[in-house]
């Protein structure tokens, strides 16, 4: 009888997905045992697809140096047919095991440059409005139509204020966690969820600090 896993979020699945990673469908996909060393792979209607060779297939044969991708995750392939080829096959695993630590990582270490960057532009908007501010101020003392000069002053406010709610709505979808999405926050530096080694939000197990 041939081997197959299962791997999705449903938890009838022989490795199951964190359900924080929404990017994986309920049941993802298929790997079937055929042979000694022989497997094949069969996407199962998966919203986000299953790549191999960064191709995406509905079925196809993988062996050993194929690159495997679920959504945008690479696979640690040798993990995974190491788990088809165990004797405790049955037991369920977690996800994380196979996923590509250094993808993880090379996902997790972005998000260091798009904190920083976001500071910057922070300070940018609010420095730039600061200054144009004063420089209103001096105007508003000329214009004999001081309606005119609030209004102008309005809507200068009105735009930086519009800057600001954009890069904020910009650093919520950029600044977060690999796996599950979640927004790290406002607050939390780049350095803290370094430290800290973990995700952390809901159930997520996204992890990346490896000592
Ligand atoms: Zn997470």
């Amino acid at each position: 009888m041939p081997r197959i896993i299962k791997i999705g979020r449903s938890n009838k699945n022989t490795i199951i997905v964190d359900i924080e990673h929404r990017k994986i469908s309920r049941e993802h996909a298929e790997i079937i045992k055929i042979g000694e060393e022989e497997y094949l792979i069969k996407d199962l209607n998966s919203t986000h697809g299953t790549f191999v060779n960064d191709n995406r297939i509905k079925q196809t044969q993988l062996t050993k140096d194929c690159k495997l991708q679920l959504a945008d995750f690479e696979i640690d392939i040798d993990s995974l047919l190491l788990k088809i080829d165990s004797v405790d096959f049955n037991k369920q695993i977690e996800y994380t095991k196979i996923l590509k630590q250094k993808e993880i990582l090379a996902k997790f270490d972005k998000l260091e440059n798009i904190y920083e960057q976001y500071k910057k532009d922070k300070r940018k908007i609010e420095r730039g409005g600061g200054l144009k501010k004063t420089g209103l101020r001096a105007v508003l003392a000329l214009i004999p139509f001081i309606g005119n000069a609030i209004g102008i002053m309005l809507g200068h406010t009105i735009d930086v204020r519009k800057q600001l709610d954009d890069l904020n709505e910009q650093f919520k979808i950029d600044y977060v966690c690999p796996i599950c999405y979640k927004f790290f926050g406002f607050i939390e530096p780049f350095e803290n969820i370094k430290k800290r080694g973990y995700c952390g939000r809901g159930r997520c197990n996204a992890k990346w600090n490896t000592h």
